[in-house]
């Protein structure tokens, strides 16, 4: 096998069979080999990485190319252009099925060789509170690793943009790479020039934050029981303790946005096909396949503990606003993903 492909193998189940670090078809992972940049196949878990599924080889020139050259006051259709753009670079392999890269595969193409973009629920403590940039520079004083903290932007071609832009000019600013770069209520990207060291500080990352939040063990694997064709009761002690505590209604979901996934994944559910996600008071009841199911459970499982753990140290939840709320909401490339789940 190949190495750059044996090494996404690598660094995707690393990332992708901790539900603390990805959940349902979230987080994305490359590695760049000469001018050929293997990703995650948007839709797909990191974990269902395997030689012949689920990642696509791309043109790293052609994509980089349009992103060095983009000029964003030309006032042209940039995400139509991104889109078209991706279709051409997205190589056909002998075996491989043809897939649509992740829609972050703008962003893995202006940073190092290795990648690991996760929605760690660690990561997200900070980048779902009010205070979270503050809270990083007390965290990562000392740290061996520079980090950039970006404000909430619209995911695929903006971000991509500004990404590059952000990374250039800390660069330019102190002379160093960041290798860690927080998005505002998105997640973590780490990148690196070995594999193991994207690995270990995507490692010291987490476990900082989690120290500093007092949070020991990890936390509960995500684990559901089968009722019966298509009925799966939420067997997990976090969802569980939530639930009788405080209940989980519609109206909390709405009044805390606090990432694109929670939007695709859960919202979309509650609000168009309620009987799917049921909470009685006491437990949670999903009546959909295990797939989605899974899905569901996990994004809701990471969702409550960002919460949670945000209310429980007395930090403000920081949450998307109402515009970003309608550009996901509306977004062509997250219809396809949320298809995906099912
Ligand atoms: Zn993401």
């Amino acid at each position: 096998m190949n190495k750059a492909v044996k090494d996404l193998i690598e660094i995707s189940q690393y990332a992708g069979r901790r539900v603390d670090y990805t959940q349902g078809g979230g987080g994305n992972t490359s590695v760049k080999d000469g001018g050929v940049m293997y990703i995650k196949a948007s839709g797909f878990r990191l974990k269902d990485i395997d030689e012949n599924t689920a990642y696509v080889p791309m043109d790293l020139e052609k994509i980089r190319n349009f992103f060095d050259k983009v000029d964003l006051s030309d006032g042209k259709d940039h995400e139509a252009e991104n889109k078209a753009v991706t279709a051409e670079a997205t190589l056909k392999r002998e075996g491989l099925a043809p897939l649509r890269p992740s829609v972050e595969v703008g962003f893995h193409s202006v940073l190092k060789k290795y990648v690991i973009h996760t929605h760690s629920v660690y990561a997200n403590l900070l980048t779902c509170a009010v205070r979270g940039k503050e809270l990083a520079e007390k965290i990562f004083a000392g740290a061996d690793f520079d980090y950039i903290f970006m404000p909430y932007i619209d995911p695929g071609f903006t971000l991509s943009v500004k990404m590059k832009e952000a990374v250039s000019a800390y660069e330019k600013a102190t002379g160093r790479y960041p290798e860690v770069i927080f998005m505002q209520n998105h997640g973590l990207v780490v990148s690196a020039d070995t594999i193991e060291r994207v690995k270990a500080v995507n490692e010291e990352v987490n476990i900082k934050i989690a120290a500093f939040f007092a949070i020991k063990d990890g936390v509960d694997a995500v684990c559901l029981k089968e009722e019966g064709e298509g009925k799966y009761l939420s067997q997990t002690p976090l969802i569980g303790k939530f639930v009788k505590e405080n209940g989980l209604t519609k109206a909390l979901l709405d009044e805390y946005p606090l990432y694109p996934d929670q939007l695709v994944y859960l919202n979309n559910v509650i609000n168009f096909a309620p009987e799917k996600l049921v909470c009685d008071g006491e437990s949670v009841r999903y009546n959909t396949n295990e797939k989605e199911a899974t899905t569901l459970e996990e994004t809701l499982f990471a969702y409550l503990f960002v919460i949670s753990v945000l209310k429980k140290h007395g930090e403000e939840i920081s949450t998307m606003s109402e515009k970003d709320v309608d550009f996901i909401n509306n977004w062509e490339a997250e219809k396809y993903r949320r298809s995906l789940s099912k």
